[in-house]
């Protein structure tokens, strides 16, 4: 049995792994298929501190990592599919193991949002996408859109400006969310493009798209724009599927902590995007990892000594 399993290995969950063997406790890190987190579908990471020029964001979850390693933190590269947080030890299913711990990090991350159109899902990866580092490319000299008014959308519009001939960016509202550094960064480039209080009502194409229908949200009016690829950036949604029943939830799928880094249930913490939606940057999911070792740390202390 292991003291301390982690599940994700984003920057919480390595944070927490590299303070927890630090600590002197028997750690193993469920490092999930897609290891790393959200950072692995980054590029320049300007904010993360430590990194004067900058630093990619895969790079930044390989160094993370092989600190992690330096301190012995064990890895397994599968996905959880359930536990049973109702008795302790707690148990963990992967997909071919049966793993036990005295107390368990959630730092699991949170996913792409879709809009959920009929015509988006069945056009996934035939134009639509929810990654401008991953899918870009192949939109070189093309015309592509980018639906959202939020960092994420700005960074997707600003990474597509340089591949494609002209990139729009589509939002709901007149006013963007994203902060004032990013959307003056993207509105200084020549071929973006901005159509506000409009949403996309279809994703037109058969076998790939070739376009989009959109609805304006001021006076209902359709309009057509013809493109060939979509990137969707409306936001994430906790990774807490196998976590239903076994913790409290809320209404939105995340954890519900006490004092940031405790779960419904004693000796489960979580760290990271699983249960913050307001900051959800790699600093600060890295900073809650560093809390959440702390905090098993002492509960596994008070349970040797009780
Ligand atoms: P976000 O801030 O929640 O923005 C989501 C955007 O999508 C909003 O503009 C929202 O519109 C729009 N939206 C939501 N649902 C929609 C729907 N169904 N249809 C159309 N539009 C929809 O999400 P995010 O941009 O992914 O950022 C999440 C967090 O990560 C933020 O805290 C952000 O600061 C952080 N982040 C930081 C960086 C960085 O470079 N530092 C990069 C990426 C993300 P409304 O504005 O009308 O709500």
């Amino acid at each position: 049995m292991d003291k301390l399993i982690i599940i994700g290995s984003g920057p919480a969950g390595l944070t927490a792994a590299i303070y927890a063997v630090r600590g002197g406790i028997n750690t193993l890190v469920i490092a999930g298929r897609e290891a790393g987190g959200q950072l692995m579908l980054t590029t320049d990471v300007d904010d993360f501190p430590g990194f004067e020029t900058g630093i990619q964001g895969p790079e930044l979850m390989a160094k993370m990592r092989k600190q992690a390693e330096r301190f012995n933190v064990r890895f397994i590269g599968e996905d959880v599919v359930s536990v049973d947080f109702s008795k302790e030890p707690f148990t963990i299913k992967t997909e071919t193991k049966s793993l036990s711990a005295r107390s368990v990090i959630l730092a699991t991350g949170a996913s792409a949002m879709w809009l959920n159109l009929e015509s988006e899902q069945r056009l996934r990866g035939r134009g639509v996408s929810a990654c401008a580092v991953c899918d870009g490319f192949f939109f070189k000299d093309k015309v592509v859109a980018v639906v959202g008014g939020g960092d994420t959308a700005m960074r997707e519009a600003n990474y597509l400006s340089k591949l494609a001939t002209k990139a729009i960016v589509i939002h709901r509202r007149d006013a963007l969310r994203a902060q004032a550094a990013l959307q003056s960064l993207v509105k200084s480039k020549s071929n973006v493009e901005f159509v506000f209080n409009s949403t996309v009502e279809e994703v037109l194409g058969q076998d790939k798209v070739t376009g989009i229908k959109l609805k304006n949200t001021q006076t209902g009016e359709i309009s057509q724009i013809e493109l060939d690829g979509l990137f969707i950036a409306i936001g994430h949604k906790p990774n807490t599927g196998f976590l239903k029943g076994q913790i409290e939830l809320d209404e939105r799928g995340y954890a519900v902590v006490k004092d940031e880094i405790q779960t419904s249930v004693e000796g489960i913490f979580v760290a990271g995007d699983v249960s913050d939606h307001r900051y959800r940057q790699a600093v600060t999911a890295a900073g809650a990892g560093c809390k959440a070792a702390f905090d098993a740390e002492e509960y596994l202390e008070n349970l040797v000594s009780v």
